[in-house]
């Protein structure tokens, strides 16, 4: 197969890149580094399987070019990010929109079977647990900044599913819930990595809320299998699966399991969600999948729990920026 990637220098493309390649397929990237980083694909310059063109998905014509000389399209780029969502709505908003659209317009036209990957903060503020694909979808108001992420990907996955009645386009939908692993950084909000790095240095990790609010966390090789799996799966085309692990965690365990596991002296601080993100900020109590469909058509279900993530992301922090190794006592 030849693949197309877009934002195949993130944190999941990168992994997606490796697994394809690993496999046998052809791989091109596409990515504008916004968020992405080249050096999460660099190990693979020279591959002879492997091409990468930096350039935004927006530009026409050389994704014409891209799209017609591929057989499938992985379209995982896109502004994410709970704080990168709040600093900057416009910019989110605007590059998930038209480029998701743009991708399906293009992948239309040479009739190219797209996986687009979406979140489960569609589901929003539901508490409804665990959430389903076909769930109702529970959203603040317009004025809270955060919801423009979650309606964002929303109208991504109504164009999807537009286009493949209208223009018969082979589309799959993959919700992602909170996927973690070497190379996420903690930049645009993302908890693990941001933990990970307090404990390492010592510094206290900054528990957002009260800290009951729960997340499922799913390592990324697993989430890289769920979605090669059902792109290999003809009766994936034309739905929706979550995926995501259904281990469920507080914030408050994640801080002191993180502190644990790396042999920290960190304390927990709890700051408002006003000051961490902004006035009025709301946030969802809790978030589990249920992964019936994806259990059922393809066999999937997460291998890697959270202790095994955490370990994984501390190794890599460790190695990757060997300044922070904090405690003599440190496994
Ligand atoms: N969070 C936190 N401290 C941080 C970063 C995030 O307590 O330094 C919380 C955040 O408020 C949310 C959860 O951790 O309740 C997961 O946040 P993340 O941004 O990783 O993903 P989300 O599930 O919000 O998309």
């Amino acid at each position: 197969m030849r693949a197309l990637i877009t934002g195949g220098c993130g944190f999941i493309g990168s992994h997606l890149t490796e697994a394809l390649l690993e496999r046998g397929d052809e791989v091109t990237v596409v990515d504008d580094l916004s968020t992405g980083r080249f050096e999460n694909v660099q190990h693979l310059v020279g591959h002879p399987a492997f091409r990468f063109a930096i350039e935004t998905i927006t530009n026409e014509t050389v994704m014409d070019r891209l799209i017609s000389e591929c057989d499938i399209i992985y379209h995982l780029a896109a502004a994410v990010g709970v704080e990168l969502i709040v600093r900057d709505p416009v910019r989110v908003i605007e590059t998930n929109i038209k480029g998701c659209e743009a991708i399906l317009r293009i992948g239309a036209r040479y009739r190219k079977k797209v996986m687009l990957a979406s979140t489960s903060e569609v589901y929003g503020k539901s508490n409804k647990v665990p959430f389903a694909e076909d769930d109702d979808r529970v959203l603040g108001p317009t004025t809270r900044s955060r919801w423009s992420y979650a309606c964002s990907k929303a109208m991504d996955e109504f164009l999807a599913f537009a286009y493949a009645k209208q223009l018969a386009l082979p589309v799959v939908i993959m919700r992602l819930f909170n996927t973690v692993g070497p190379r996420q950084t903690g930049r645009y909000g993302m908890v693990v990595p941001r933990f990970v790095q307090q404990a390492l240095r010592n510094q206290p990790l900054t528990v957002y809320g009260d800290g009951q609010q729960s997340r499922c966390f799913t390592y990324v090789t697993d989430v890289v299998k769920a979605m090669v799996g059902l792109s290999d799966e003809p009766r994936a085309v034309g739905r929706v699966f979550n995926i995501g692990s259904t281990e469920e965690v507080t914030i408050e365990e994640l801080a002191r399991r993180t502190i644990a596991l790396a042999g920290s002296t960190s304390e927990i601080v709890y700051i408002p969600y006003d000051q961490a993100y902004e006035e009025g900020f709301e946030d969802m109590r809790r978030r589990v999948p249920d992964i019936t469909a994806i259990k059922t058509l393809i066999g999937w279900q997460p291998e890697t729990d959270l202790d095994g993530i955490l370990r994984r992301v501390i190794a890599y922090f460790r190695e990757a920026e060997p300044a922070l190794e904090p405690h003599p006592t440190a496994p």
